[in-house]
């Protein structure tokens, strides 16, 4: 299972990896939104990151994911914020004394996807962040049972897959939806948030 120190060290390459695309992230919502996605995750990692040096080396997994899950639902603005957090919440609620387990990981991103769609009320296939967590949390429930760093690497894949196939789609929600067939083309920027999320767990992702 990973323990808090692995835990916090795949948060801090998320961060690094958030950082090293903050650009292509606000060129593509420059394109489908209102260019401010980059900021507003780079903003919400860097809060974050502010809260788990504050805390040290001490935490486990549960409250290494409750501090990103208070950073981005606390201080981030925009619709990924409070979204990005539910599904950190999620995640800190499904670590076990034992730390993040595959299955752990598979309740987390299921409960944090089923939070995000009542909030959001977006469905498969609306060109959203949705479109990328929904195969992720089915690849990490396919992997039940394997070392967790496998099965987020196998979450990885199915969110990249997710984020190719939103290219393909029109929007229905959030504001590329104002752009109907214009976006067709262009990934959605939140699903490549997602799926960076998971990718950042097997190491840096430039
Ligand atoms: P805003 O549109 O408020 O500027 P952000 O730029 O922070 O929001 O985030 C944009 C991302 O949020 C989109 O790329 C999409 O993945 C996600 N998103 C927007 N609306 C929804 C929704 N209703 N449900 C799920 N995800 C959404
Ligand atoms: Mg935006
Ligand atoms: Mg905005």
């Amino acid at each position: 299972a990973f323990d808090g120190t692995l835990t916090r060290d795949w948060m801090h390459r998320f961060a690094d990896s958030v950082y090293a695309t903050e650009a292509e992230l606000t060129a593509l919502d420059q394109r489908v939104g209102d260019g401010d996605f980059g900021n507003n995750l780079t903003a919400g990692v860097r809060a974050a990151q502010r809260l788990l040096d504050a805390q040290g080396e001490g935490s486990g997994p549960s409250a290494t994911l409750g501090f990103m899950a208070t950073a981005f639902l606390d201080e981030i603005g925009g619709t990924s914020g409070p979204l990005f957090g539910l599904l950190f919440q999620a995640l800190s609620r499904a670590a076990s004394g034992d730390g993040l387990t595959a299955a752990g990981l598979a309740e987390g991103a299921e409960q944090g996807l089923a939070a995000i769609r009542r909030v959001g009320d977006a469905a498969p296939g609306d060109k959203t962040l949705v479109d990328a967590l929904t195969p992720a949390a089915a690849a990490l429930r396919a992997s039940e049972g394997t070392p967790p760093g496998r099965a987020l690497a196998r979450a990885a894949e199915a969110a990249w897959q997710g984020v190719h196939d939103t290219a393909g789609l029109s929007a229905r929600m959030g504001r590329a939806s104002y752009l109907g067939e214009r976006v067709t083309g262009i990934p959605d920027p939140g699903a490549v948030g997602v799926a960076l999320f998971f990718a950042s767990a097997a190491g840096p992702v430039h």
